[in-house]
């Protein structure tokens, strides 16, 4: 943990005090007369977002005290970057071909950035893993399912690298609802260094509402809420994803369409004549390596098709990312890729 953060006195409101509890709230200089839209808007939201949480803690299994909540997961690996890395000093470790966040994240806080590429078959490599890190490494990210990969880790080299290094593993999850491997959530109590980051924006349908989770120890969670911002979950997102989170029954349906239209389309894109490999995917997307990538990512944008073109970066090499749609869209893709 960073010293300063150990020490750090975080904000607090009269709210923390008298737990909301009140007839008259005149300490937070809000208008009391109301809002253009409702009254309920014109109060400053939960910090600590109980309620959500608590629907969260019935769904993931895990105590509310366990959870935190980020504007969006972006928030979350921000927030662990200042809570744990010195500026200048500290550094992490990431393994390319991944998101590109923790990388950017970290140079806005001017952290060091180590890159152990992952294998060529997208897996981690434990030995190149060992040289890099140092005394000054303080974060390990990996994402599993990966990103722009799809396939999962193994699981037994993250729990090798769990067991033997003694600074925080991050493993972003925000896309287990698709994966055919279980979370690691249930393992937060074997592992204190262990922080799993979810997200309401790929299975559940909700990029827009920008709701992330780290699941962490208590001890991680409460330096993490030292570190945010005081109100970092608007009132809208708050409301509108306690309303979401009633409907897991109907994330499961998406999922399971999600998840055959990935099998569909992998089967139509492996006839076609332009497609050299698609990699076998535990996510919502398929890595797709075609004969001149940025040819066909161009012709798919004349077509009013937009994918993501990763055939510049490290192991992707010819690759286009493509997320599956709807089966109209994707019918609409295979049909430009054909033409
Ligand atoms: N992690 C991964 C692996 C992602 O692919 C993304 C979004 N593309 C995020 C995190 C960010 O998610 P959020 O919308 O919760 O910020």
């Amino acid at each position: 943990v960073r010293p300063n953060i150990l020490t750090l006195v975080p904000y607090s409101s009269a709210r923390d005090e008298f737990k909301g509890e009140a007839d008259i709230f005149l300490d937070a200089n809000e208008n009391s007369l109301g809002s253009p839209l409702t009254k309920w808007y014109n109060r400053y939201p939960d910090p600590l977002q109980w309620k959500v949480k608590e629907k969260l803690s019935a769904i993931k299994g895990i105590a509310s005290r366990h959870i935190f909540l980020g504007n969006g997961s972006d928030e979350c690996i921000d927030v662990l970057l200042r809570v744990f890395c010195e500026p200048a000093i500290d550094n992490i470790v990431i393994v390319p071909p991944t998101y590109g966040m923790y990388e950017v994240s970290a140079a806005i806080n001017n952290v060091k950035v180590r890159k152990v590429p992952l294998t060529p078959d997208f897996q981690l490599d434990l030995a190149g893993l060992e040289k890099a890190i140092d005394g000054h490494t303080k974060m390990i990210f990996l994402c599993s399912p990966n990103n722009p990969t799809g396939n999962s880790l193994d699981r037994k080299d993250v729990e090798v690298l769990l067991n033997n290094y003694f600074g925080i593993v991050v493993m972003d999850e925000a896309y287990i609802n698709f994966s055919r491997q279980r979370s690691f959530v249930p393992d937060l109590p074997d592992y204190p260094n262990l922080v799993v980051m979810q997200t309401l924006s790929k299975a559940w349908g909700l990029a827009a509402l920008r709701l992330g989770m780290a699941f962490a120890s208590q001890e991680i969670i409460s330096l993490m809420n030292k570190v945010k911002p005081p109100y970092n979950i608007n009132q809208a997102t708050q409301d509108l994803v306690l309303k979401a989170l009633d409907e897991v029954g109907q994330v499961n349906d998406m999922i399971r369409v999600l998840v055959d239209e990935r099998g569909r389309l992998e089967q139509e894109l492996k006839r076609l004549s332009i497609v050299r490999e698609v990699y076998p995917s535990d996510a919502n997307f398929l890595l797709v390596k075609v004969d001149n990538a940025t040819g066909t990512y161009r012709k798919l944008l004349d077509n009013g098709i937009v994918v993501r073109d990763r055939s510049n970066v490290i192991l992707c090499e010819g690759c286009l990312r493509i997320t599956v749609g709807t089966e109209t869209e994707n019918d609409a893709l295979l049909k430009a890729l054909i033409h």
